[in-house]
């Protein structure tokens, strides 16, 4: 099944930034399961928009999908982090939390999760050929004087909107849906007196930074696990973390997955030639055998010239496409070298060669017929 996102978001091709956040944000809100509770089809739909919106958000990812299409993205690691995909997360950053989650916190649960991801931008370079990073985040920690609860004594009190039930309606025209309580977050209870140590938040924000290796051949969307570096639950535990990686394109090289593609001018005079010529790799260089009668626009495979997979160690190819240069001014010798060239090929006085007489001697019968 392809699917096509712009369709899907209900955009043009060449939507911006902007346009694209507005359809993603009303589609989620028509599709979110909160709304449509029991419905696998709206549910289907609504993560099929936020994977649209995850890739047609992202320049790079957008650009591999409008050239490669899904399984472009597929093939370098775009969906990497979609199984660890938390829509509750990503809703929550748009609409303040409201519709975030239908079930019922109670109150010794955490806040936040103890997994924490981060992003670390790298080099084309880096990415394809591995590097140690310094990554600097920062970590929520539970509050040790109120217990994580962000109360002072940890004395709690009857949410005062709610009336302790965790839930609101809320009316738009006509209809009334029931959300989560906006004040106590369907606790159903709120804090007495804020904590002094943590003011009320129930953690604290604290810095640190990890060195990782980064692995040769990692690509844009897979994530590094960094265990016990994640956040500090009240239970004491700490989760992992997981670093996010993103990729800057390259000013030659461009990649998918494991292979690599680049543009190589050559000149026409070694087209016809059918020459050896010297190209670029990822590591060094190779050469490559044009054949007779080459067109721009074909491309010739190296193998093993290409990326490092980082599970199977075996490289990728790289794929050298040619872009044939003609000569913008020619001087008199040039001049002179190409006319005995066309006399050669059998161009006659009328600039005509074999295969244009025939043409010519053809269309003679088209334009009496
Ligand atoms: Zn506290
Ligand atoms: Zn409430």
């Amino acid at each position: 099944m392809d699917i096509d996102y712009y369709e899907l978001l209900e955009i043009s091709r060449d939507a911006d930034k902007q346009s694209i956040k507005k359809a993603y944000r009303k589609l989620a809100l028509e599709f979110h399961p909160d709304r449509n509770q029991g419905d696998a089809n709206a549910e289907a739909k609504f993560k099929l928009i936020n994977e649209a919106y995850e890739v047609l958000s992202d320049d790079e990812k957008r650009a591999i999908y409008d050239r490669y299409g899904r399984d472009g993205l597929k093939n370098s690691g775009g969906f990497g982090g979609f199984e660890d995909f938390d829509l509750g997360d990503i809703f929550s950053s748009f609409f303040g939390g409201g519709f975030g989650s239908s079930s019922k916190k109670s109150s010794t649960q955490d806040s936040y999760k103890a997994n924490l991801a981060v992003m670390l931008n790298l080099s084309f370079k880096e990415a394809i050929f591995g590097c140690k990073k310094t990554v600097d985040f920062s970590y929520k920690s539970s509050c040790k004087a109120c217990k994580g609860s962000g109360s002072k004594d940890g004395a709690l009190t009857t949410c005062h909107q709610c009336k302790g039930k965790g839930q609101v309606g809320v009316s738009r025209g006509f209809m009334t849906f029931v959300q989560t309580c906006p004040e106590c977050l369907g606790k159903g209870q709120i804090i007495k007196e804020k904590c002094t140590q943590c003011k009320g938040k129930g953690h604290e924000e604290l810095k640190e930074s990890v060195e990782v290796q980064v692995p040769e051949g990692i690509d844009e969307g897979m994530s590094l696990r960094v265990s016990g570096r994640g956040n500090v639950l009240k239970d004491g535990s700490r989760g992992d973390l997981l670093v996010r990686i993103e990729v800057a394109n390259d000013e030659f090289f461009v990649r998918d997955g494991q292979d690599v593609y680049i543009e190589f001018p050559i000149f026409f005079t070694q087209v016809a030639l059918g020459e050896k010529i010297k190209v670029p790799t990822l590591r060094s260089h190779a050469f490559l055998q044009l054949p007779l009668g080459a067109k721009s626009g074909d491309r010739f495979v190296l193998e093993n010239e290409g990326i490092k997979d980082l599970h199977s160690q075996r490289r990728g190819r790289q794929i050298v496409q040619i872009d044939i240069k003609f000569p913008q001014r020619i001087n008199e010798e040039q001049k002179d070298l190409l006319q005995r060239l066309n006399k050669s090929f059998g161009i006659n006085e009328e600039g005509l060669n074999e295969e244009q007489k025939g043409f010519f001697d053809k269309l003679t019968e088209w334009f009496k017929g």
